[in-house]
Formats: C-alpha cells, structure tokens, sequence
C-alpha cells in the first residue's frame, strides 16, 4: 500500500475511528491493475473527518462524504451507512450511518465492489468478491432485482463493468436488468452519459454495444444506430449519430456534433464541401461513413485554398476593380473562392485581377 493511503488510514485511526480501503480500488489491485481513486469507508462522520484532516482542501462536503487531493491519488471518503434512499436524480434525502463495516457492505452494488482492505492490507471479503473476480462474474450483493429496481444507475454499472473488465453478468442479474430497463427513464442524462462514454472509451467497447443490444437496452437510452459507435474512436464521433435525445454536450461538443451531421449529407468528394469543414469532422465522417481516409485527407490538405485569407488578393485590389461597395465584396469573396475551389481559377494574383476585369468591369 502506498505511503498517501497509509498515511490517510493512520490518520482516521489514531483518532478513534475505523477506516477500510473499499470499492474500485482493492477491486484492481487485486486484478493487477493500478487506479489512483481511493474510496475509504470509516465510522467518522463527515464533522469527524473535517477535523482530522483539517489541513486539506476539499472537493466535495456533501451527502456524508469528503473528497480530496493528495498528489496523485483522489480520495473519497465516507462514512458507513444502511442505505441511500433516493429522491430523484439519485441524490440522497437523507442518510442513515451505521457503526460497522458489515452494515456498509449490504447496501453496495456488486460483490467485486464490496472487497475492503485495512491499513495492513488485509482483506475482508464479506460477500464473496474475491470468488467473483476469480470466476470474472459480476453479482449484486443481496437480491438482483431489489438492487437493480432501487438505483437504475446499477443497470450502466454492470454493463460499464462488464466491459470494462470483460466480465459476465450472473444470469439473475441479467434478467433483474431486462424486466427494469424502464426505470432507466428516471436517471439523469448526465449519468447516463458518464457511464455511456466510459464504455464507449473502452478498447472493450463492442463488448458493451453487444451486451446493450442483448439486455434491451438501446430504446430505454433512447439510442438508435448504435453501432456506430464501433466505426471511430472519436467521442463525439461515437456521439453524432446514435442519438436526439438530450445528453447534454458541451459546447465543443456540440459543434462537432452539428457539422459531423451536416456533413454526413454532403458530397464528401467535391472541393466546395471539404473547404467548409476541418479535418477532425472530416475524419470523423470517413470513419462513419467508411471512406477512405488518407485519400480524402489528401484531398483536403491539396484544396488550393482553406479561407478567405488564402486567397491571393487583398481587398484594397478588389475594391480598386469594381469600386468601394461594401455589399458586393461578400458576394465576389463568394463567387472567388467557389472558382478557386473548382479550380476553374489559379489563385495567383495576376490571374484573380484579370478575372475581376473581365467579370465586373
Ligand atoms: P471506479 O472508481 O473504477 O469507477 P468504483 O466501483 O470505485 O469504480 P465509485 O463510483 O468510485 O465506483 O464507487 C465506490 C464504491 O461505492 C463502489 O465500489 C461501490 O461499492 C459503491 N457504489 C458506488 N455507486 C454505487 C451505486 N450506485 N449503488 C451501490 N453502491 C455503489
Ligand atoms: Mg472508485
């Protein structure tokens, strides 16, 4: 155990109080693998803990919990309790602590999520997590359908951790989740989309597409083409066409989503669309659309010209052509650029200034 962690236990214990290693953390360790969020169960309630760790920063002070910083490991502390009894979007109305590690574990998901290790690295496996990881099988603790039926975010975990770590879901689990698929309605887009883009960045990733298809998913996500999502690696890619629903994007999102959109219904293949796109949009529609990429980003990169800018005339010259009348400028740029594109129009100076003489003199 790393020194940080340690140092977090130690401290929570000399000051009275319990405190285990929990969660996602002892889960890979015990797989092998390294993560730096450290989930910490304890008897400390949150006053408690803001007076033993009066010297940190931290992130969050809600729903009996504290998170903070210490280098590279995030740690979320919190302490034991029966249940969440939730209100909508999952935020607790009110918790019930409890006084031992044995009352914390039942109200848990699944059995690889309920491993706790103390400061001395001992494992207390209550529920038989370690038996799951060994057969690579994702369980709940208690009844599937009660524990599916209480937290609908359960039903993405299980499909976010069974691609993740390429685990089956035990068979009850499987059918808890098809007969409550509809309470997927009552979760936050946002969560729902916290867990859809950790399963869609999986290098596991079509793993979870087919498991979404198989559980009967798609709909209640309000989804649709989803296999989209196995043509690119680009996020918003993954994104642009599976769905109308309201995920919220952010801005730059948004604005990818919109030209990857538009130009799904453009010819990829003519000058006069590529000029108007950049290449990231551009990459995303080869991977949706299957082109050919390289040939496309070479066509891209030959365009004669990117902008208005690249155009070799500065509108002092043009102006000095067909006069100083603000409102035609846009429509000459326009007519300009559209010759040079179609390369009926060597962007050469001379050659532009000959062609404005001709046309508007
Ligand atoms: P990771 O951090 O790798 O995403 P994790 O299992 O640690 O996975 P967290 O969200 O950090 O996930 O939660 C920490 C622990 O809290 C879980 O391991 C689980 O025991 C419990 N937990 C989290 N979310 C739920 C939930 N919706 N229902 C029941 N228990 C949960
Ligand atoms: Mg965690």
């Amino acid at each position: 155990m790393s020194n940080e962690i340690l140092s977090v236990l130690k401290k929570i214990e000399t000051s009275g109080f319990k405190a285990y290693v929990i969660g996602g953390f002892v889960r890979d360790k015990l797989l092998g693998k390294s993560s730096y969020d450290v989930d910490i169960a304890t008897d400390a309630t949150p006053q408690d803990l803001v007076k033993i760790f009066s010297d940190k920063e931290f992130k969050d002070f809600k729903y009996g919990n504290i998170s903070f910083k210490d280098k590279k490991y995030s740690f979320d502390i919190t302490t034991f309790r029966k249940d969440y009894s939730y209100v909508s979007k999952r935020k607790p109305s009110k918790i019930d602590y409890v006084k031992t590690l044995e009352e914390d574990i039942v109200r848990r998901d699944f059995t690889i999520n309920a491993i706790a290790m103390d400061k001395d690295c001992n494992i207390i496996d209550l529920v038989g997590g370690r038996a799951d990881l060994k057969k690579k099988v994702l369980r709940t603790i208690l009844d599937s359908d009660a524990k599916i039926k209480e937290d609908a975010l359960r039903i993405l975990r299980a499909v976010r951790f069974s691609t993740v770590l390429g685990f089956r879901l035990d068979d009850r689990l499987k059918k808890s989740i098809i007969s409550n698929k509809d309470i997927l309605k009552d979760l936050s887009f946002s969560r729902k989309k916290e867990e859809l883009d950790k399963i869609f960045n999986s290098p596991n990733k079509r793993r979870g597409i087919k498991l979404i298809k198989k559980l009967n998913l798609v709909e209640a996500l309000q989804l649709k083409n989803i296999d989209n999502v196995l043509r690119t690696n680009y996020p918003e890619g993954m994104w642009a066409t599976i769905t109308e629903a309201n995920y919220p994007f952010n801005k730059h999102e948004q604005g990818v989503i919109k030209r990857v959109n538009m130009l799904m219904n453009e010819d990829i293949n003519s000058n006069l669309t590529l000029y108007k796109y950049d290449l990231y949009v551009i990459n995303i529609v080869c991977d949706l659309k299957r082109l050919n990429k390289a040939k496309i980003t070479k066509k891209y990169n030959l365009l004669p010209i990117k902008s208005k800018k690249d155009i070799d005339i500065k509108a002092e010259d043009i102006i000095a052509i067909i006069g100083d009348n603000s409102s035609a400028l846009g429509a000459v740029y326009d007519d300009l650029v559209r010759k040079i594109l179609l390369l009926e129009l060597v962007n050469e100076k001379d050659k532009i200034k000959a062609y404005l003489k001709y046309k508007y003199l």
